[in-house]
């Protein structure tokens, strides 16, 4: 093991650090380790620290990646891409690793990565720590399910894992957001597409009972499926919205100017939003107008050809559009009900329109089984997720009640996206917590390993200090 002297690492003074949603800074020492070495070197020494996590690139929208008055470890220089198997489509990575650079080093020979969330700005670590899932749920499953090996460092060691090489504490560490250790070294199998492009199906749909039952209707057809919802529209237009269905386009579908473009990566410039956007610019009315043009200007059409990075990736245009919420930020709500529950959708865009709480941004998808793990997110039915300014004086109450009704309903909300859940409720979502506490405590006894959102929500409250 390396010493304090030789780590090679760059550390920082107090810095403060947010979530993507803005909501919750907090101050703590911020590392960069340069080699997995580092890292247990780091993790050797923070017996004294207020604890310690790992941090990507902090695109959860929460406290998940902040650790107050502690230790944080950034993960940027453990970087390193490994050659891609020609055959399995394997290639070992470094946690450090952003999906946007890993995409653009798979397109060139035909590789794409096999679940991707709606940013490519997510490092392979944060992928594995939250599981993240896309719109691939209900064919593919999760990102863990494309995982076949972590190097997991521990207070107690290092750990290889993996579904097959202790499978508990590889399936603990799939959506156990960094507190079973800091992964340093990934195997993730590549998905071959034959081109950089997409062909997708959009349909417009006047209400939600009609949008969902298309979803439902194109999980069997595609292996990509999504919808927009605009969440202003009332009465008999309630919930109406976009449903995009679509597929990697094979070569020979590509024709023309595009195929020069064939394996073209995504644009690297992206542009960005002005620092003094007025607070007042988001507001229920000009929202409801954001929303009926977007509305009006996606008509239905078939089998259209769009680059991957505009049907995968749209916000990442915007290099900041968090900025635009100002200095109380945002949160974003995303809960996952079973089939049975899929009332709880229209009854959630009712509730918020009574709170007049304007919904920024709703995205609506189906999802298949869960992976394994005790943290593990989806369950088979739906998925809202909703983006909320913070301001409405009904929004915190509203969003409780609904954590409720999600909860006693056998719903759960997503950890990645969480700003404010509270422990009780957070059980209830999550009942098989003890299991996953077990798991921890195997690896870190003294509870080494925090977070503002495990100390939020209770979780290795029993070792921890
Ligand atoms: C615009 C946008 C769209 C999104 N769309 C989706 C989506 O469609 N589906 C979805 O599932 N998610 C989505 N997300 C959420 C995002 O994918 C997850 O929050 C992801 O975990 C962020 O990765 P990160 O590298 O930024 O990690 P961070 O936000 O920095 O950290 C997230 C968690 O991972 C842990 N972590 C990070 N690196 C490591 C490591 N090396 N070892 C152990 N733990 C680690 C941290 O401790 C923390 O608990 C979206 C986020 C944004 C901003």
């Amino acid at each position: 093991m390396r010493t304090k002297h030789d780590r090679g690492d760059k550390a920082s003074d107090q810095r403060l650090l947010f979530g993507w949603g803005r909501t919750s800074p907090t101050l703590a020492r911020v590392l960069e380790p340069d080699s997995a070495g580092a890292v247990d070197a780091w993790l050797h020494d923070a017996g004294s620290a207020q604890g310690l996590i790992a941090r990507g690139l902090g695109r959860s929208y929460g406290d998940a990646a902040q650790c107050a008055g502690g230790l944080v470890l950034e993960t940027s220089r453990l970087d390193a891409i490994g050659p891609i198997d020609a055959t399995s489509g394997e290639v070992e990575v470094g946690a450090g690793v952003s999906l946007d650079r890993l995409l653009r080093t798979g397109l060139r020979e035909g590789w794409f990565i096999p679940v991707s969330p709606g940013t490519r700005q997510v490092t392979v670590g944060g992928a594995i720590a939250a599981d993240v899932h896309g719109k691939n749920h209900h064919r593919d499953g999760s990102f863990c399910r494309h995982v076949s090996a972590i190097t997991l460092s521990t207070p107690t060691g290092v750990h290889e894992a993996g579904p097959e090489a202790d499978p508990e504490l590889f399936w603990a560490s799939a959506g156990g957001m960094g507190l079973t250790g800091v992964v340093t070294r990934a195997r993730v199998t590549m998905r071959r597409v034959e081109s950089a492009w997409m062909r997708v199906d959009t349909e417009r749909h006047g209400d939600i009972d009609s949008l969902m039952s298309a979803l439902e209707r194109v999980d069997t057809e595609h292996r990509y499926s999504v919808a927009w919802v605009d969440c202003s529209a009332r009465g008999r237009r309630l919930g109406r919205g976009i449903l995009d269905a679509g597929d990697h386009a094979p070569a020979d579908e590509v024709t023309g100017r595009r195929a020069a473009r064939l394996l073209e990566p995504p644009p690297e410039r992206t542009l960005s939003v002005p620092p003094l956007v007025p607070r007042f610019a988001i507001n229920p009315l000009s929202v409801a107008a954001f929303n009926e043009a977007w509305f009006r200007k996606s008509p239905s059409r078939p089998g259209q050809l769009r680059h991957l990075s505009g049907f995968f990736h749209p916000l990442d245009a915007l290099a900041n559009w968090n900025v635009v919420f100002g200095s109380r930020g945002f949160v974003q709500y995303q809960f996952a009900v079973d089939h049975a529950h899929r009332d709880l959708v229209p009854r959630t865009l009712e509730l918020l329109q009574r709170a007049k709480s304007p919904v920024t941004l709703a995205v609506l998808k189906r999802f298949g089984p869960g992976d394994p793990g005790p943290l593990s997110f989806p369950m088979p039915g739906w998925t809202l997720a909703l983006d909320l300014p913070v301001g409405p004086p009904a929004l915190p109450e509203t969003l409780r009640g609904l954590d409720e009704t999600v909860a006693s309903v056998g719903g759960r909300v997503y950890l990645a996206k969480d700003a404010r859940l509270g422990r009780d409720v957070f059980r209830t979502m999550y009942p098989r917590l003890a299991e996953f506490e077990a798991v921890r405590r195997r690896v870190d006894p003294e509870g080494v390993l925090a977070s503002d959102l495990a100390r939020r929500l209770g979780i290795c409250e029993d070792s921890s200090r």
